[in-house]
């Protein structure tokens, strides 16, 4: 069977500067992958890519077996890419309920059946409890939780994680890995951006690095972290 995902040969200019250059990734069904590399390597901008965000200056993008190249972002969510960003966006003014209502009326046209299914995913996400309070009131790992809810309530076939488990203490990481493997379970691929690898890597089915916009190497987690040219990238960070 195809992948679920696939960019191929995808570049993206912003004026003189390069932010991807040539890159070819795909993503199996059922699959766990880390995007990996320093700073400024091109990730969160082939998230963009990816999520439609942007139109890329070459290349073509698919999903599911379809080009979705100048596919609109509203578009490729119906078909199943769901996203969150590495600046969180959620409605700080919106309790977290509504919040994820927003992401569940995707599918749900009736607000009872949004709202039932956004119950669902709080539960699932382990927000349940902080169902009724201002997502402005929650502690950072909470708003991470909470964005990775809004996405799953879209019905995703494709969860893009874009730096999710960044910053937060030992413990909350570790709740959050917990959420990426309890995900992929339901049957949701993952493609996840992490700029640490150490939290990824034990994570992760297959990890790919960027640097300076290219692949640099892609492989099994054990292999990639062994690989001189990583080593070299990060260092050089
Ligand atoms: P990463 O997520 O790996 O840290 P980004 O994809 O955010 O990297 O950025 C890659 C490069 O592209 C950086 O040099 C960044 O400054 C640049 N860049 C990203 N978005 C834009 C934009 N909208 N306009 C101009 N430059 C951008
Ligand atoms: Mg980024």
């Amino acid at each position: 069977m195809s992948a679920l995902l696939e960019t191929r040969g995808v570049w993206q200019r912003f004026g003189g500067l390069i932010a991807n250059s040539d890159v070819s990734i795909s993503v199996g069904r059922g699959e766990i992958v880390g995007l990996i590399g320093p700073n400024g390597a091109g990730k969160s901008t082939l998230f963009n890519l990816i999520a439609g965000v942007l139109p890329p200056t070459q290349g073509s993008i698919w999903f599911d077996g379809e080009n979705v190249t100048h596919m609109p972002a509203a578009e490729r969510c119906q078909r199943g890419v769901g996203r969150t960003f590495q600046v969180v966006k959620s409605f700080e003014t919106m309790t977290v309920i509504d919040n994820v209502i927003v992401g569940a009326l995707v599918r749900n046209t009736v607000m009872r059946e949004a709202r039932r299914k956004a119950h669902e995913v709080l539960e699932f996400t382990g927000l349940a409890a902080r169902a009724d309070v201002l997502a402005s009131d929650l502690v950072p790992a909470e708003k991470r939780r909470l964005e990775v809810a809004r996405a799953l309530a879209t019905e995703p076939k494709l969860l893009l994680l874009d730096e999710v488990l960044t910053g937060l203490t030992p413990t909350e990481a570790q709740t959050g890995v917990a959420l990426v493997r309890k995900v992929r379970d339901a049957g949701i691929t993952v493609l996840m951006v992490e700029h640490v690898m150490e939290i990824v890597m034990p994570l992760v089915d297959r990890a790919i690095v960027l640097d300076l916009g290219k692949v640099l190497v892609e492989g099994k987690p054990a292999d990639v972290v062994r690989d001189p040219k990583v080593i070299s990238a990060y260092l050089g960070d």
